[in-house]
């Protein structure tokens, strides 16, 4: 009989996740009146964006938090921009401010990210926290990790228990995903590797992986054959191919999901594995800012001392 992987369920986890968060909303709010606030900003009209911000919205009331969106021109100027992310900056009721990417290409990226005071940059671009993740020691208590890779980490905590030692693959080295999860594994004991599209033996470095995560954007890219009998992998790659889902395609990530499964000791399918977490960890890290900034009014040095949904220690 063939082996087969487990089935690392994301939607499940996302589930018990918020549920989670909402019992943390919950005790914030008798105890100190404070009510997380996410505040959105989307600038045009993509529709794929329009459908995030709804849906991190409808996840924020559902969680009990409050939510605000910014819906923009596409022609809006970068200094009126900035000057609305200044505004949420200094809102004392907003906790957690999220530019929805991408953004028109008149309005300079970097600068905006930047702009977000990072105490309130629940999606962790900002260099401070790109800074402090990529710190050891005492320094990471305050930081804000990017969401898609603390909800990796936590399907790998879930599935392995301790990291260390094992041998850490990850493909794909973009600010959003690759190089924040290889920070991440290195921090949970890990040797990492991160492989590129300049990386020459693919399939020679994927198989020494005991995790693999993969965040490259490439249908099929990874063979099952490339994967090492009893490997954990992670998919991340959300592709849309030709297919049969009514609309004339489907969605798949970067792994041969099929022959990797025959491998692998578990895996996350796509869709239903990583993707569910992402908002989740938004809705994490809004509620860890809510606290973190109460505390700072109240002069306590609790920031990031204590995981929010008291369930979340990466
Ligand atoms: P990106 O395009 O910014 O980065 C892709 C990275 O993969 C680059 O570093 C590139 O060098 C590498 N890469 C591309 N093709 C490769 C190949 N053939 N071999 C080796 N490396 C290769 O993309 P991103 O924003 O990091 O997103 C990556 C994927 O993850 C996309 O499919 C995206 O939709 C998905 N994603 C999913 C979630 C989620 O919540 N599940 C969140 C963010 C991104």
């Amino acid at each position: 009989m063939t082996a087969t992987a487990r089935i690392i369920d994301g939607k499940r986890r996302a589930d018990q996740l918020r549920r989670d968060i909402a019992i943390g909303v919950e005790r914030l709010r008798d105890e100190s009146g404070v009510v997380p606030k996410l505040a959105a900003i989307l600038v045009g009209d993509d529709p794929a964006s329009a459908i995030y911000v709804r849906r991190k919205g409808e996840q924020a009331a559902a969680v009990g938090m409050q939510s605000e969106s910014h819906r923009l021109s596409a022609t809006i100027s970068q200094d009126e921009l900035l000057a609305l992310i200044d505004r949420l900056n200094h809102d004392g009721t907003v906790h957690g401010i999220l530019v929805q990417l991408p953004l028109p290409p008149h309005i300079d990226k970097a600068a905006v990210l930047r702009r977000v005071d990072p105490r309130k940059d629940v999606d962790g671009f900002h260099p401070v926290n790109v800074g402090l993740l990529a710190s050891d020691g005492e320094a990471v208590d305050g930081r804000i990790i990017p969401c898609t890779p603390m909800g990796c980490m936590m399907l790998l905590a879930d599935e392995l228990g301790s990291l260390e030692g094992l041998n850490a693959v990850v493909v794909g080295c973009s600010n959003i995903v690759g190089r924040p999860m290889a920070q991440l594994l290195l921090q949970a004991r890990c040797t990492v590797s991160i492989a590129h599209i300049h990386t020459r033996d693919l399939p020679e470095l994927v198989a020494r992986a005991d995790i693999l995560v993969s965040a490259a954007g490439a249908p099929g890219l990874i063979r099952g054959s490339w994967i090492k009998p009893g490997a954990v992998v992670v998919d991340v790659g959300i592709n849309r191919v030709p297919g049969d889902n009514g609309n004339g395609s489907r969605i798949v990530g970067d792994v041969c999901f099929d022959e990797a499964k025959a491998r692998a000791a578990a895996i996350t399918p796509v869709p239903g594995g990583v993707g569910p977490m992402t908002i989740a960890c938004l809705l994490e890290n809004t509620l860890r800012a809510a606290i973190a900034m109460k505390s700072d009014r109240d002069g306590e040095a609790a920031v990031g001392k204590e995981p929010a949904s008291q369930l979340v220690r990466i």
